[in-house]
């Protein structure tokens, strides 16, 4: 058991990569927090969890707001006294680019994907002081590094918080905590179900999906929570302000 006891916030882990990641860390022991905007699929994780017999609290929580955010960070503080690890997951989609795409848009998706990184983080920081593992990991995207036409404000907010993790880790050296992020590439969760619904082909684009893989599948979940367990481990120690790619191979192949 890793984790035994630790305290893990995640945002947006009521759905997807989030709830994959409360899963996995709450096998090794640890506490999850669920700071999550949607209350029922929130409490639904809880539940799955606490039936398990594992230890988890629901916070509500929009990673945009910054009162929510800090009612969080106090939150958790009063009920397990500390936190340990910090998973900045929370993110939303939208496939406009710049022509399309409203002022109000821009900020909404800024709002989430970017200053909820900063208001998580920010928040949470205060009450790691006493912390013995001291892990922030934040979930950015393949679309970081290269991107598709007409996702502009996601593929700028996820290249920000690359750009984050390494100044975080700087900034946080003195306090102790690591700053590590992870870009995932096709993970199979609602958020990619919800896009490939949107298409007039799903069946035939997701056949090009595979076909852009090298290990012969897309990502599940599991593969970003393990990612997030090694960077928050002891085995992880010696590693700050990196980001590494979990993609299937993606990322690494050229059309010719
Ligand atoms: P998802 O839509 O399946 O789940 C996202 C969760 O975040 C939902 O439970 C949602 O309610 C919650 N959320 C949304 N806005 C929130 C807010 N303001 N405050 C708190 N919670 C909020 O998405 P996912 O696919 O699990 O994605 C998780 C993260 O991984 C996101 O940051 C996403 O950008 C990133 N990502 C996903 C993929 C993929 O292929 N699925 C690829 C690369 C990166």
């Amino acid at each position: 058991m890793r984790f035994k006891d630790k305290v893990v916030v995640i945002s947006g882990a009521g759905a997807g990569i989030g709830k994959g990641i409360a899963n996995e860390f709450a096998k090794e022991g640890a506490r999850i927090v669920i700071a999550e905007v949607n209350v029922e699929s929130g409490n639904a994780v809880i539940n799955e969890l606490q039936d398990q017999g594992m230890q988890a609290l629901f916070v509500q929580t929009d990673v945009s707001n910054n009162e929510s955010v800090e009612k969080t960070a106090a939150k958790v503080a009063d009920t397990w006294g500390t936190i340990d690890i910090v998973v900045n997951n929370a993110g939303i989609a939208l496939w406009k680019g710049i022509k399309d795409l409203s002022s109000e848009e821009w900020d909404q998706v800024m709002g989430v994907d970017l200053k909820g990184v900063f208001l998580m983080s920010k928040h949470c920081v205060p009450h790691m002081a006493n912390s013995t593992v001291k892990s922030i990991v934040n979930i950015s995207s393949v679309h970081a590094m290269a991107t598709v036409p007409n996702y502009d404000a996601y593929a700028a907010a996820k290249g920000g918080v690359v750009s984050l993790t390494r100044s975080m880790a700087l900034t946080l050296k003195d306090d102790g905590i690591r700053v590590n992020g992870i870009c995932p590439g096709f993970i199979d969760t609602e958020m990619l179900q919800r896009y490939v619904e949107s298409l007039d082909n799903p069946e035939e684009y997701m056949k090009y999906v595979l076909s852009i893989h090298t290990v012969n599948r897309i990502g599940t979940p599991a593969d970003i929570a393990k990612t997030c367990m090694f960077l928050s481990s002891e085995d992880a120690y010696f590693i700050n302000g990196q980001v590494i790619t979990v993609d299937g191979g993606l990322t690494i192949q050229l059309k010719h």
